[in-house]
């Protein structure tokens, strides 16, 4: 199950407090349902691909206006995606959808925006926003790569009313428009968090909080070991030009040939070429400090420096 049907599974399961069922299911049957004309009378019918969604919106539909809609299923043969789950209603529409604050009393002119009616507690105007994530709304998972939420609905007017409630909670939401409509979105992971918290997805949210709290962690470790790692690579560097340095001292004057002190330092240093200098003063023959074996290593640099230096003035074809 994805990460936003999951969230959608736990909503469906809160039990809604009274004044709270009329905003959720208003946002619900706004952003999923449509009206058609039939003979006996207009009927509702409200669409969705999660099945959680349909029971609650079916239960809420009997909660408050007692009435009895079908539960209809269609199968998506020719794409291989989800069901469709539908209700329809064909009682007491033209009340109910006045009721919900969708259309206005007595006629079939829709309500622009939100109807503040149904957003007088704040209890209530999580329970839209709830309502409008079940019904359009989706989240990306917190392992994936980025922190995305968003709902979309048809009308630019319903989708600012969604903003302004958003941004009511500090939620710093935007809004852009889509081909299908218009996108209410929340980018930064704690605000997606918040919203979480606000529609009452309390067992997600922790889930959401935990791998976002690791995701964090690991980054920082992350630049730790990249940190560690580059000093590592310079420990590393260095060494290889030391040996670099005492093959050629060895090839053009031989190990033997040097005093005792700087023999044993260059025998060492070949022989654990993966040491820092400290490391290598305690693998002498007697134990050294490390300013003691950075001394006889910097001798041992120059030496192979001259030695370049001569090398390049006899291999140089003579001026004269
Ligand atoms: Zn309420």
């Amino acid at each position: 199950m994805s990460f936003s049907a999951t969230i959608k599974k736990e909503l469906t399961q809160l039990e809604a407090k009274p004044c709270c069922r009329r905003a959720e299911l208003s946002a619900l049957v706004r952003m999923n349902g449509s009206v058609q004309p039939k003979p006996g009378g207009p009927v509702v019918e409200i669409t969705t691909e999660n099945p959680s969604t349909a029971r609650h919106v079916f239960t809420l539909l009997k909660q408050l206006f007692q009435v009895q809609p079908e539960i209809l299923v269609r199968r998506k043969i020719r794409l291989k995606k989800n069901n469709v789950y539908m209700i329809r209603l064909s009682e007491k529409t033209a009340w109910i959808l006045s009721m919900l604050g969708i259309f206005r009393k007595g006629s079939w002119e829709r309500v622009e925006g939100i109807l503040p009616d149904l957003l007088k507690k704040p209890c209530c105007k999580r329970a839209y926003l709830r309502g409008a994530f079940l019904a359009a709304g989706s989240v990306n998972s917190p392992d994936s790569g980025s922190y995305h939420m968003e709902i979309l609905s048809t009308y630019h007017d319903h989708s600012q009313g969604l903003l302004d409630l958003m941004n009511h909670f500090h939620l710093h939401a935007r809004m852009i428009e889509r081909k299908k409509g218009y996108v209410v979105y929340i980018k930064e992971g704690d605000k997606i968090g918040e919203f979480l918290n606000i529609i009452g997805a309390h067992p997600s949210l922790l889930r959401f909080e935990n791998i976002r709290i690791m995701k964090d962690m690991r980054n920082s470790v992350n630049r730790l070991v990249n940190c560690e790692t580059a000093n590592l690579n310079k420990t590393i560097q260095a060494a290889m030009r030391q040996i670099e340095n005492i093959r050629l001292i060895e090839s053009e004057i031989g190990l033997e040939n040097l005093p005792p002190r700087l023999r044993e330092v260059a025998e060492t240093r070949l022989r654990h070429p993966d040491v820092n200098l400290a490391e290598l003063g305690q693998l002498l023959p007697e134990k050294v400090s490390k300013s003691a074996v950075n001394h006889r290593i910097r001798k041992l640099n120059e030496m192979a420096e001259k030695l370049r230096e001569n090398g390049k003035t006899s291999d140089e074809p003579s001026s004269t």
